[in-house]
C-alpha cells in the first residue's frame, strides 16, 4: 500500500482517487479551488448552474468501468438519459439534425444528395473496424517508439493513416461539405481542426452515431460530485481550498508536495492540474529533463472557448445540443487556426438541457450555455472589447436561424472568456482542450502516464496519454492506476 497525493480533482483525479483506494492505496486529493471538477465543475450564478465545460458525454463504458475498478455500482449513483436526435447542426440553407439509429441518420443524408444515405453507411461501416483496431492501441500505455511493434498496433497501422487529416479522409467517402462537417465538427473536442486533426479521429463522430449521447441530471459535473462523494466515503481525503504550489522534487525524483511552504512526504504524486501549467509553476526551469519551460512554452496548444452562460425567463425548444455553422465554414476554421484576431462569422455550440432537466433553473426558467471555440490566448485579442461584437453576432444568429430573439429573455448573462481559463482554472495560455493531438504531441510523444522524467511522478488528464476529452481522461486514470497497482502480482 502507498501514501499517494493526487493534485487536482477534475475528472482524471477523481477518477484515479477511487481505483487507488479499491487497491487499498491511501489516497489524499488536494484542489485549489472550492468545488471538485475543474474545466467540468458546476457554475453557479444567482438561481442558474451550469456545465462549466464538458456537455457532451459520450462511450460510457470507460466511465463503467472506472466505477468496476473502485467496484461502485455504476447504476446506483449514476442515471444517463439518452439524446434523440444528437443535435441539430444549422447550415446556411437547412438544419440536419442526425439521430444514433443509424436508418435515421442515413435519410437525414439522403436529403442533401442522392447516394449520400449509402455513403454514409460505408462511413459508419469503416469507423467500425477502425474502432475496434484503435481502442486497444488508446488503453494501454505508450512510453516509447517500440510500442509500435506491438501487435495491436501493427494491426491498427493500415487504418491508422497517420498523415491524412480527418477532412482528406472524409471528402474521399463522403461528396457534400455540409455532410464531411457533420462528422467533422466533433475534432473540434480536441480543439483542432478537421483538416489538420489526424483521420484517426473519424471514430469521435463514430461513437456518437454509435453509442449515443448521454445527458446526467444537474449536469455532466454532477459525475464528479457524484465520484467526489464516493471518494470520501471510501476513505480518501478530499482537500479543497488547497493549492500545491511546487513540486517536492530530489534528484529526479519526486519526493511529494508543497503547500503553503510545508513539505508533505508521498510515495507517489499524481498530476492531473493542466499539464503545461504546472510544468511552468510546479518546477524550477530545466529541473525536468525534456520538459524544461522552453520547450513548455514551444509546445502546441488547442483553441480555446468563449463561453456564455445565460439565465432565461423561458425554456425555448431548441435541441439539447446545437452547433451553428458559420456562413463560411473553411474560412472560419482556417482565421482560428492562424490565430487571427478576426472574430466575425465564428461557428458556435449552444446547449440547452433545461428542456430536459428542471434542476438547473427555476421554474419556467432555463439555463442556456454558448461555447465560441476562439484562438488561445497566442492571438492577439482584446476580449474586453471584442466580447461585445462576439456576443452581438451569436444573438443574431440565433436570431436569424431560429427566428427567436433571446436577447428579450436575458434575467443573467456571465462570460468566460480565454483569459479566465488561464487565471482562474490553471489552464496555461486558455488553451481548454490541452496539447493538440497532432502525431509529433500523441502516443509516446506525449507526456506519459508513468512520468518518464522524474520518479514517482504519474499524469492523468488531457494533456497526458492518451489524450484530451472525458473518455480519454478516465482511460489516463485506469492506465495510471494499474501502474500503481501493487495488488496485481
Ligand atoms: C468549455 C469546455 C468544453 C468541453 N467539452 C467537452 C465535452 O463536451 N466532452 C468531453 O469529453 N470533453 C470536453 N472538454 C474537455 C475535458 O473533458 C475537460 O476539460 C475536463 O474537465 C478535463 O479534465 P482533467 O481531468 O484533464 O482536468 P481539469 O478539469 O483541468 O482539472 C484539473 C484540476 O486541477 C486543479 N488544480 C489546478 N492547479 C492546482 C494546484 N496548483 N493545486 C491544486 N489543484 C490544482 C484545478 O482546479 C482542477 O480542479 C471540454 C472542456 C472545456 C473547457
Amino acid at each position: 500500500m502507498s501514501n499517494i497525493a493526487i493534485i487536482g480533482a477534475g475528472p482524471g483525479g477523481l477518477a484515479a482517487g477511487l481505483i487507488l483506494l479499491n487497491q487499498g492505496h491511501q489516497v489524499t486529493i488536494y484542489e485549489k479551488d472550492h468545488r471538485v471538477g475543474g474545466r467540468s465543475k458546476r457554475l453557479t450564478f444567482g438561481p442558474y448552474h451550469f456545465d462549466s465545460g464538458p456537455t457532451f458525454f459520450m462511450y460510457q463504458p470507460i466511465l463503467r468501468e472506472v466505477f468496476e475498478r473502485a467496484n461502485i455500482d455504476f447504476d446506483k449513483y449514476l442515471q444517463l438519459t439518452p439524446l434523440d436526435p444528437l443535435y441539430t447542426l444549422y447550415f446556411n440553407e437547412y438544419t440536419l439534425k442526425p439521430s444514433s439509429d443509424i436508418n435515421q441518420t442515413k435519410e437525414v443524408f439522403e436529403s442533401v444528395y442522392p447516394g449520400a444515405g449509402n455513403d454514409y453507411v460505408k462511413w459508419y461501416q469503416k469507423q467500425t473496424t477502425k474502432f475496434k483496431r484503435v481502442m486497444p492501441i488508446l488503453q494501454k500505455p505508450f512510453p516509447n517508439i517500440f510500442h509500435f511493434l506491438r501487435a495491436d498496433v501493427l494491426k491498427g497501422a493500415p487504418v491508422l493513416h497517420p498523415f491524412q487529416s480527418v477532412y482528406k479522409y472524409l471528402s474521399k467517402l463522403i461528396h457534400h461539405d455540409d455532410l464531411i462537417h457533420t462528422l467533422s465538427f466533433q475534432a473540434k473536442y480536441l480543439g483542432m481542426a478537421s483538416f489538420e486533426a489526424p483521420s484517426v479521429f473519424t471514430i469521435l463522430p463514430y461513437l456518437e452515431h454509435m453509442g449515443g449521447l448521454y445527458h446526467v441530471e444537474g449536469g455532466l459535473n454532477q459525475v464528479n460530485e457524484t465520484m467526489a462523494q464516493l471518494f470520501i466515503k471510501n476513505g480518501g481525503k478530499l482537500l479543497l481550498n488547497t493549492k500545491v504550489d511546487r513540486l517536492w522534487i530530489e534528484k529526479r525524483t519526486v519526493k511529494g508536495i508543497i503547500t503553503d511552504q510545508l513539505h508533505q512526504s508521498y510515495d507517489d504524486v499524481i498530476l492531473n492540474a493542466d499539464f503545461a501549467y504546472s510544468m511552468l509553476s510546479m518546477t524550477k526551469d530545466k529541473e525536468v529533463k525534456t520538459y524544461h519551460h522552453q520547450k513548455i512554452k514551444s509546445m502546441k496548444y488547442s483553441v480555446s472557448a468563449f463561453m456564455m452562460y445565460l439565465g432565461l425567463d423561458t425554456i425555448f425548444d431548441f435541441d439539447h445540443h446545437s452547433v451553428f455553422f458559420s456562413k463560411s465554414y473553411e474560412g472560419y476554421l482556417k482565421r482560428l487556426m492562424s490565430e487571427s484576431s478576426d472574430v466575425s462569422d465564428m461557428s458556435f455550440y449552444m446547449h440547452n438541457p433545461s428542456k430536459i432537466d428542471k434542476t438547473l433553473a427555476p421554474k419556467g426558467h432555463s439555463s442556456l450555455y454558448i461555447l465560441v471555440p476562439v484562438p488561445n490566448l497566442d492571438a492577439n485579442i482584446d476580449w474586453k472589447t471584442e466580447q461585445e461584437t462576439l456576443k452581438k453576432q451569436v444573438y443574431a444568429t440565433i436570431l436569424e436561424k431560429t427566428g427567436v430573439d433571446i436577447t428579450k429573455h436575458i434575467q443573467m448573462e456571465q462570460i468566460l472568456t480565454p483569459q479566465e481559463w488561464q487565471d482562474d482554472f490553471h489552464v496555461y495560455k486558455g488553451a481548454v482542450f490541452n496539447l493538440t493531438h497532432g502525431f509529433n504531441q500523441m502516443l509516446y510523444k506525449r507526456p506519459q502516464n508513468k512520468f518518464k522524467q522524474l520518479k514517482h511522478l504519474y499524469l492523468v488528464g488531457g494533456g497526458t496519454h492518451p489524450g484530451s476529452g472525458l473518455p480519454t481522461i478516465y482511460q489516463s486514470a485506469i492506465i495510471t492506476s494499474q501502474y500503481l497497482n501493487t495488488k496485481k502480482a
